[in-house]
This record gives C-alpha cells, structure tokens and sequence, in this order.
C-alpha cells in the first residue's frame, strides 16, 4: 500500500502543482501509516526526481526515455499504468494541468477504477477511504466523490493545497520504471510542438492575475493591463468576449470554457461578471473589480471595486504601485 503522486514536469523541471498534491499526500500518508511513491515521466528527469525526494517522497519511480521527450496521452498513460503496477497504490494523485488530465483519464478507464477531476479538496474518512471534494455545475456546488474500486484515482487543481517546504537533506530512493510501450502508444507521434505564450507567465498556477474584458475593446487594450501584470509579477487573463474577438490567445481564457484559476489577487478589467467567467475565478482569495458600471454583476464577488473608466484607473494602480514597491 502507498500514495502514488504523479510529478508533471516540463523540460525537466516540475511544476509547482505536483509538489502541492506532495504535500498533501505526504500529509494523508503519515495518517494512513503508508510510503509515498513519486512518479516521473519524461526526458532526463533525473533531477525532477530528486526533487521529489525532497518535497516528501520515500521513493520516486523515473520514466526516463527520448520516448517521453514530448507528451504523448497513450505513452505517457501507459508509464502511469507501469507505476500503478509497481507500487499497486491505495490512492493516486495526479496535477490537474493538461496531458496530465488525459494520461490519468486513460489509465483510469484502462484499469476502470474511478477518477475525480479537478478536486480542490482531499481527506480521508475514518476507515482511510479518499474523499475528494469536486466543483460541479461551474463551481456552484462542491461534491465529496467516494471511490468503490480501488485504487482510488484524483486529479488536483493548482493551488488548492499549500507547498510544502523543501527539504534537501530528505532521503529516499530513486528507481527506475521499465515501461513496455503498447501498440496505440506506437501509433501516437508529435509532428511539432508550437508554445503559445513564450514569455508570458500562464494564468493556471499564477499568484496574481490581471484579467481583461470586451471593455478592454482591442488587442491594444491589453497593453495597460500587461503592464500591471508584469509589474506585480502576474499573469494576463481574458473573458471568452476578449478571446473570441481575437485580442488575445485562448490559453489566457478564464471560465467554464477557460481555465479555472485560484490566485491570490485577481483585477477583473472592464469584466461584466457573467456566471461562466465567475464559474473560473471566484474561488481567488482577493478580487478587484474594474467596471465602468456601477450594477455589472462582478462587483457581486468582487471584495474591492472601482466605478470607473480602466484606461484611466490601470495605469493609475500601475503607477501607484510602482512608486509603492519601488520598481
Ligand atoms: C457555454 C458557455 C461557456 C462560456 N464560457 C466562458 C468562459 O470560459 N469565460 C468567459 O469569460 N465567458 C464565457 N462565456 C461567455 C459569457 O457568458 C460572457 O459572454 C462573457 O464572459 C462576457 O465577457 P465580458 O465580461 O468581457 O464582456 P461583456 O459582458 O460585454 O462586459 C464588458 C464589460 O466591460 C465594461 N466596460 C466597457 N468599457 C469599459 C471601460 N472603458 N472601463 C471599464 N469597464 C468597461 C462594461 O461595463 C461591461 O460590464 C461562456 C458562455 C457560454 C454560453
């Protein structure tokens, strides 16, 4: 019996995600009185590996192949299987970041066990059953999923748990996982991969995300809001009236339809507030919302708001806070 985390990693260094669903493992583990077990997919990921160590893994399993260089959903879903196999876990964790979602989604159906998507939550009943708490209906309503079959699978959204700290004189053992590729896995092949938003922080996993709407009125009108967000370290989010009009890239999307992000500061920009963008942001910490009408809906979940124009309030807040943090 174990935990089985499931490190998702890019270029061979992990995302901050999967050292949350650690911790939290971790913390299940010393409960249920069982090892955690991390696994590694990918292309010279050595180092991710010892890192897992260091966030709160007793032994992490490395997949580490040119055939994993670049996500493919049936590969890397047979590498989970593979570690599934070894470690013949109670319980699996999985970030819920893209490919991840599809390789969890696969080896669930393969193994057909159950997997909660998306869960903000975890914790175990008193017979040391899973319960994984899960928004549905756009994040109205938040379920306590059971599991019937075992193991009992979950994918977990970003930011939902705390990271843990990282201790580097931690010990534990690295193995590697010999993974047999099946026929679909052969058939799978990345023709090109083309990044998006070079440069550009991405709204899933930022502290701090500064959105912008059909008030935004052009691509151009990002540029205030850009400037707040490289500013304060953030991220650039949009409304689906801002990606559908083709101002800015979809991954910037926030919503039912976008990503549903968690930071601690979220500036909603000429934003009305309808329930499909809400269903993506109303769980951050502290919303402001910018909106040029006093009744839009966004300053119903908003904790701070400002009646007023954003291209004169923007740069207003990217001024003061320039002359605040000193930058
Ligand atoms: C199935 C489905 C899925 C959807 N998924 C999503 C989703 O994932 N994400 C999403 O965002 N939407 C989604 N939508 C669309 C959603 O219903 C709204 O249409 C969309 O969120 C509206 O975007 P908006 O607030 O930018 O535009 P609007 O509703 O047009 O609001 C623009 C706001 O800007 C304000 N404004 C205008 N000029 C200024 C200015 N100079 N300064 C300040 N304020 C100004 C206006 O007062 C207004 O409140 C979905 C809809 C459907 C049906």
């Amino acid at each position: 019996m174990s935990i089985l985390v499931y490190i998702a990693q890019q270029h061979g260094q992990a995302l901050p995600i999967s050292w949350e669903a650690m911790g939290k493992a971790r913390e299940m583990a010393d409960k249920l009185g069982v090892p955690v077990v991390g696994f590694v997919v990918g292309q010279q990921v050595g180092e991710t590996a010892k890192e897992g160590i260091a966030y709160g893994a007793d032994k992490v399993l490395v997949a580490d192949d040119p055939a994993f260089a670049q996500f493919r959903a049936y590969a890397f879903a047979e590498a989970l299987q593979a570690a599934i196999a070894a470690t013949k876990p109670s319980i699996i964790l999985a970030p819920a970041v893209s490919g991840v979602r599809d390789a969890a989604a696969l080896a669930a159906c393969r193994l057909n066990i159950g997997l909660a998507a998306d869960c903000q939550g975890l914790d175990l009943d008193a017979g040391g059953n899973l319960l994984a708490v899960r928004p549905v209906f756009s994040g109205n309503i938040l379920t306590t999923v059971v599991f019937k079959a075992r193991p009992q699978m979950a994918t977990v959204r970003g930011r939902s748990f705390p990271l843990p700290a990282k201790d580097a004189t931690r010990t534990g053992e690295i193995a590697p996982l010999t993974v047999a590729l099946d026929e679909l896995a052969a058939q799978e092949e990345v023709l090109s991969v083309e990044s998006a938003e070079v440069g550009e922080l991405s709204v899933e996993n930022a502290g701090i995300i500064i959105s912008g709407g059909r008030g935004v009125k052009g691509p151009e009108g990002f540029a205030p809001i850009r400037d707040l967000a490289k500013l304060l370290g953030g991220a650039v989010g949009a409304s689906r009236a801002a990606v559908d009009a083709g101002w800015i890239p979809y991954p910037h999307q926030v919503g039912q339809t976008g990503k549903t992000v968690r930071p601690d500061l979220y500036i909603a920009c000429g934003i009305s507030g309808a329930i499909q963008h809400l269903a993506g942001m109303s769980n951050a910490k502290v919303i402001v919302a910018i909106n040029k009408d006093k009744d839009a809906p966004i300053f119903g979940v908003a904790r701070y708001g400002i009646v007023g124009d954003l291209f004169e309030v923007v740069p207003a807040l990217t001024e003061a806070f320039r002359t605040k943090l000193g930058r």
